[in-house]
């Protein structure tokens, strides 16, 4: 037997990450987080001192990152060799830089294929000993892995998605902070989609709206959509 993967993309803010993890712990699956190999990469390309502008450099030095990523729901960790980078990829100065290397399509090329290796692994050993994994980013329903066992596109209104980020970066949703959220979020989401379509879903992708439903709900919901196409049920 085979493990099976489940794809999800969505824009930022949709809470496709905290869902995706919550789904793989409870069906015992890996967890895999492109969107933290984006930034990742961009963390490497700072800290060389690269110009992002520069193409062909950027994407020689992501083909030599030592890019080693966690896939335990519980804990995903993200290393570029023996750094921990975990924290340094969340900051507001790599969320700003991002898209220089998402636009970069021998960057996308490099990544994409690592996602590949990683996925496959998990369909056979790996973190989840072969039972499969979650990934989630733009792409992994179209590009990354088109025939995965689910595909889901997890979306949201922009006014819910800007709000949950306000939460998350500011503590709070009042009037000020959605207005800061809504320059950058807008802003990263308008470049994305210039590269990767993942606003609205590709044949055979389930679109599930999360405006309206609890973290729960949503958790709930993608859980239904595994178990129909695969019939893989929770480990606990
Ligand atoms: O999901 P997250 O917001 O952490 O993703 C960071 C960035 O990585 C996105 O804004 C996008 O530029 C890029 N990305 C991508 N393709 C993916 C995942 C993320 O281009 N599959």
């Amino acid at each position: 037997m085979t493990g099976v993967v489940v794809a999800v993309d969505g824009p930022s803010g949709s809470g496709k990450s905290s869902v995706c993890r919550r789904v793989a712990a409870r069906l015992g699956l890996a967890y895999l987080d492109t969107g933290a190999m984006y930034r990742a990469a961009t963390w490497w390309c700072l800290d060389r001192g690269l110009d992002l502008a520069d193409r062909a450099a950027v994407a020689a030095a992501v083909r030599g990152m030592d890019l080693r990523m966690g896939m335990d729901p519980e804990a995903p960790g993200v290393h570029v060799g023996d750094v921990d980078v975990a924290a340094a990829i969340r900051t507001p100065e790599i969320s700003g830089a991002v898209s220089a290397l998402s636009t970069n399509l021998d960057v996308r090329a490099e990544l994409g294929a690592r996602q590949r290796a990683l996925i496959e692994a998990e369909r056979t050993d790996g973190t989840s000993g072969g039972r499969g994994v979650v990934a989630e980013g733009r792409d992994i329903t179209t590009v990354v892995a088109p025939d995965a066992d689910v595909r889901v596109l997890l979306t949201a209104s922009e006014e819910a998605r800007l709000a949950r980020r306000a939460l998350e970066v500011h503590g709070t949703a009042d009037a000020a902070s959605l207005a800061a959220t809504r320059a950058h979020v807008v802003g990263r989401d308008a470049r994305d989609s210039t590269v990767v379509e993942f606003r609205k879903a590709a044949d055979g992708v389930v679109t599930v709206d999360s405006s309206a439903l609890t973290f729960e709900e949503t958790v709930e919901a993608v859980l239904a959509l595994v178990a129909e196409a695969t019939g893989l049920e929770e480990v606990r």
